[in-house]
């Protein structure tokens, strides 16, 4: 290998700019030249790219967001624009390219593998939900904000005896949902990948009232069921219960990423530049069983990690 290409796609995640910065800096300190491209792989069909030095990549470790900026390209899942893609990179020399992205991103770089242009995926989402990985960067920073904002709303709703519903990203998967009930004591969490119905719901509230309870917090994962479903359920079912609704949106997208994003991302970056070296390519980096290893593309599936069902009864054993 003697350049590489890097890349961010689908949505962008905090610890994304951490990333860039981790794989141009260890590849230049093996000795191996790097190309950023622009706007995932829509840039890619548009020949968008710059080189990148040590310099040009220095001041963006605590920023969320991606200086190389991120796009979706529908363009780009036909054959003959991955061809094209691959034609961009030759011509600038780049031997191997370096994907940061989701499922939808990996997928892609799959296709660019299966074609001769060596890939590496780096799980970039904060839906924590790939194939392949136990951990996303993002995500340990999507919870935090989550976190950040719910102990502010819990203020309101314990001075006005409220029941709080907030509703956070996670159409898939409830990892985020049910990580930052935890972390907050949440009363009720709701993920896509459990059923509890809305008179369930409202059972709970009401024995946890009955046990002197005067406020609570139901965190509400946008794939279970919508924060104004529920909000108006138990705005129309109770009495007493003077239910707020907060949809968190984009917010839990941005913002600085924490330590653990940013050595993740780190310790991701090394392990993405050794592989490529040694040959491994067309693989996806992650956490699996919490060793950083990387997994051949067509193996990834195996490494499909659910959310903890202990966890999932711990938050409401403690809730209560
Ligand atoms: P997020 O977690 O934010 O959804 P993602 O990487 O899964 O991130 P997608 O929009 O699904 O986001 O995928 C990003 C891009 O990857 C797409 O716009 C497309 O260019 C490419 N891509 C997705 N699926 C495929 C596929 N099956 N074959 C080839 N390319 C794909």
């Amino acid at each position: 290998i003697h350049k590489i290409g890097v890349l961010t796609s689908g949505g962008d995640s905090p610890g994304m700019n951490a990333v860039i910065r981790g794989v141009t800096r260890y590849a230049l300190y093996k000795g191996i030249a790097v190309e950023g491209i622009l706007r995932g792989y829509e840039g890619l069909l548009r020949e968008e790219s710059i080189p990148l030095d040590r310099r040009s990549v220095g001041e963006i470790i605590h920023r969320g967001g991606t200086m190389l900026k991120t796009a979706r390209s529908e363009e780009f899942k036909q054959v003959s624009a991955q061809h094209r893609g691959i034609q961009y990179l030759r011509s600038k020399g780049v031997d191997g390219l370096v994907v940061i992205g989701g499922d939808g991103s990996m997928k892609g770089a799959e296709c660019l593998g299966k074609l001769g242009m060596p890939t590496i995926t780096i799980p970039g989402t904060i839906d924590n939900d790939m194939a392949g990985t136990e951990y996303t960067i993002g995500f340990d920073t999507a919870v935090n904000t989550v976190l950040d904002a719910v102990n502010r709303i819990r203020d309101t709703a314990f001075s006005h005896d409220r029941v709080a519903i907030v509703e956070v990203m996670g159409r898939q998967a409830g990892f985020i949902a049910l990580h930052a009930g935890i972390a907050c004591g949440a009363e009720i969490v709701l993920v896509p990948e459990k059923n509890i119905t809305l008179p369930e719901i409202k059972k709970r509230l009401v024995a946890s009232h009955q046990q002197g309870k005067t406020s609570s917090i139901i965190i509400v994962a946008e794939g279970a069921m919508t924060g104004e479903e529920v909000y108006q359920y138990i705005k129309e079912n109770t009495a007493n219960m003077n239910p707020s609704l907060t949809v968190l949106g984009y917010i839990q997208r941005g913002g600085a990423p924490t330590a653990r994003d940013v050595m993740m991302a780190s310790v991701f970056s090394e392990k993405a530049i050794d592989s490529l070296i040694h040959g491994v390519e067309n693989a996806i980096i992650g956490l699996v069983h919490c060793e950083v290893v990387a997994t051949p593309y067509e193996a990834a599936q195996q490494y499909k990690f659910a959310i903890n069902n202990d966890m999932y009864n711990l938050v409401h054993a403690l809730g209560q």
